[in-house]
């Protein structure tokens, strides 16, 4: 690429989302540049699951083939950097990336994605992904019927309780702490077979992000192969908020039906704009951003070619 170089669209990460919308984008003849600082979420997780054609596949090797399919079309370029600045100028975006360079853009998606926020629990971020999990729908299959813990409490706690018995009737929920739930919400744990254990947690035993065991303050220790946790996350990039990008209370970026984010000229797509996580989502998003993204772009330039 050279130093400063101008493009139709801005392609701010180029994980499932932002390859899904360049392949769009690329067979729609534009000029696309992607900016991808390589740090998907998933990246910890042996093999992906419930994503058509590719289940069971690891998550890189999903990322590989699509972009190497996205590449064939020839007015795309990819770029292994982090794009630290955005800003809006008379036609359109400039950016800047961590490397220095420099580029121009008509448009701009943000496919960001989120960063989760490990707890403090020492072995917990080890073995996020492996063994401490975020989805039944993801992994839930392959750990039905283990010794399943869920670390929670309050309402996500009960909700989670719900949801995961489904899949295993070996469940306890792990409060780290008094837990804060209604007496109805007991019963209804206690009716499931569910124990509730209120134990401060010291830390997870495991060995390459396998869990064995949960060990609390106390030095007692209960056996565990799986752990399903809800950590918080923030987004990956800020700069959509920095430039003004409206924010849902939960902290996604706020969309419209076609990806378009509330700065004109933005959009965005993936894991930064909804609470469903899935790779298959997250194209789904990227394929109507790069189409709305060109359908923009002929309007513009039908308006400059017969003043319409
Ligand atoms: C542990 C775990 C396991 C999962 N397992 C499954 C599964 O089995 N099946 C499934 O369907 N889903 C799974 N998911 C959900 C799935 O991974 C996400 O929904 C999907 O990765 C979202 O894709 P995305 O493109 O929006 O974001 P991401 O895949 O997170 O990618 C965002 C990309 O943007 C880049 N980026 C961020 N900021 C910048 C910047 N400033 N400049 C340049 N690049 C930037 C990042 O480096 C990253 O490459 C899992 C999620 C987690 C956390």
């Amino acid at each position: 690429m050279q130093q400063h170089s101008h493009f139709d669209v801005l392609v701010v990460g180029g994980s499932y989302a932002g390859l899904s919308a360049a392949m769009a984008l690329g067979r729609s003849l534009r000029k696309v540049l992607i900016v991808d600082s390589g740090l998907p979420c998933n990246r910890q997780t042996p093999h992906s699951h419930n994503f058509l054609t590719q289940d069971g596949v690891p998550p890189a090797q999903i990322a590989a083939l699509a972009l190497k399919q996205v590449l064939r079309y020839n007015s795309v370029e990819h770029l292994r950097d982090r794009v630290v600045t955005v800003s809006q100028q008379d036609k359109g975006f400039s950016a800047t990336t961590a490397e220095g360079r420099r580029m121009s853009a008509g448009r701009v998606l943000f496919a960001t994605g989120v960063k989760d926020i490990m707890p403090a629990t020492p072995g917990f971020a080890e073995c996020w992904g492996i063994s401490a999990l975020h989805c039944p729908y993801c992994h839930g299959y392959e750990v039905r019927n283990r010794k399943t813990g869920i670390l929670a409490n309050g309402e996500t706690a009960y909700e989670l309780c719900r949801l995961l018995q489904h899949w295993t009737d070996q469940l306890t929920l792990f409060t780290d702490g008094p837990a804060a739930m209604s007496e109805e919400q007991r019963a209804m744990t206690g009716a499931l077979n569910i124990p509730i254990v209120e134990k401060n947690i010291e830390e997870l035993q495991q060995q390459a992000g396998r869990i064995s065991a949960i060990r609390f303050k106390d030095g007692s220790c209960e056996d565990l192969e799986v752990l399903y946790a809800r950590v918080p996350f923030e987004q990956h990039c800020p700069i959509p908020a920095q430039i003004g990008c409206a924010m849902t209370e939960q902290g996604h970026i706020e969309v419209d039906f076609l990806q378009k984010a509330t700065v004109e000229g933005v959009f965005a797509a993936g894991d930064n704009t909804t609470p469903f996580r899935t790779v298959s989502l997250a194209v789904s998003g990227g394929t109507v951003a790069g189409a709305a993204i060109n359908k923009e772009l002929i309007e513009e330039e039908l308006a400059g070619k017969t003043g319409a």
